[in-house]
């Protein structure tokens, strides 16, 4: 049987716009010595605000135009921020054959030319030389029919809680704070720097998540937890496969909010050490 007091733990957090899915999950919280973030949209906003134009022949506003078009599906924050960029009413119908290829990009039809836009990783999938860039922030690369068009940069923020999170974690006894990225090394390095994370591993693609998460796993103490935090966008399967899945609910998708264990509401990071000392006083009065 469940004790009483647990209950009251739930229902409390529940108030603070933290839904615990069970006994067991507040139970594992108490004893977190790991936490895992994803970046996009966990740590950092999820709004990217494009810094860059950067075309091979076309006019800036054509590639940008082109990149919103094969953007037109997709849910991906990166997806949002270049539509909104683009600003304009866009003729979704020129689009087809949609293919989202997961930590890397997106693959269309538009007007029956194959056009990708996605990252290194994507151009070197399709074979596709691309122009490294020098300039701070995410590179988002396009081609059409295995020709290069260009790039553009886009650059995204910490959220405001982001760095008192980690020092809040930090203080309620967390021995570990790390952040995996799909995005490229120096963005993790300087999002990791920012916040005073413990560890950061980038160019990850989902299945690497998982993979990290694991090694993690076996670092952490038997008696110890390790939690996951994602924003859901392709994160469901290393929510599952932590101790604690911790989605950010307002951003998440349902996907993610039926994977995790936990759900923050109002996607504050800086609820998770909130959660921790609510589950380690409800078991203080349970035992
Ligand atoms: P994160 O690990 O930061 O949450 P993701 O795993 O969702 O990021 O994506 C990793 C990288 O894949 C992004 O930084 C971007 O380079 C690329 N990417 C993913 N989805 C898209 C998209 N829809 N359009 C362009 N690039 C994308
Ligand atoms: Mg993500």
């Amino acid at each position: 049987s469940v004790p009483l007091a647990f209950f009251g733990g739930i229902g409390g957090a529940s108030r603070a716009g933290i839904l615990i899915k069970g006994g067991n999950y507040l139970e594992a919280l108490a004893n977190t010595e790991t936490v895992v973030f994803d970046k996009t949209g966990t740590l950092t906003r999820g709004v990217f605000n494009v810094t860059a134009i950067h075309p091979e022949q076309e006019r800036e506003a054509d590639l940008l135009e082109l990149a919103a078009l094969a953007e037109s599906w997709s849910d991906h924050p990166i997806a949002h921020s270049i539509r909104e960029a683009y600003g304009a009413e866009l003729d979704t119908s020129r689009v087809t054959g949609v293919e989202e290829r997961s930590g890397r990009g997106v693959q269309v039809q538009v007007d029956g030319r194959t056009v990708c836009v996605g990252n290194d990783t994507l151009m070197e999938e399709i074979g596709i030389a691309w122009h490294p860039c020098h300039q701070v922030g995410t590179t988002v690369h396009v081609a059409v029919d295995g020709v290069y068009m260009g790039h553009l940069v886009i650059s995204d923020q910490v959220k405001e809680d982001a760095a008192d999170a980690i020092r809040a974690l930090r203080a309620c006894g967390v021995r570990k704070t790390v952040m995996l990225t799909g995005d490229a090394q120096a963005v993790g390095e300087d999002v990791a720097r920012r916040l005073g994370l413990d560890e950061v591993h980038a160019q990850l693609l989902p299945a690497d998540k998982v993979d990290r998460v694991e090694d993690l796993l076996r670092q952490t103490s038997p008696r110890g937890a390790l939690a996951f935090v994602g924003d859901g966008i392709n994160d469901a399967p290393v929510l599952s496969r932590a101790d604690i899945g911790i989605a950010m609910g307002a951003l998440g998708s349902d996907a993610a909010i039926e994977a995790a264990d936990v759900v923050l509401m109002d996607d504050k990071p800086s609820k998770i050490a909130l959660a921790i000392r609510i589950a380690r006083k409800t078991r203080s009065i349970v035992r």
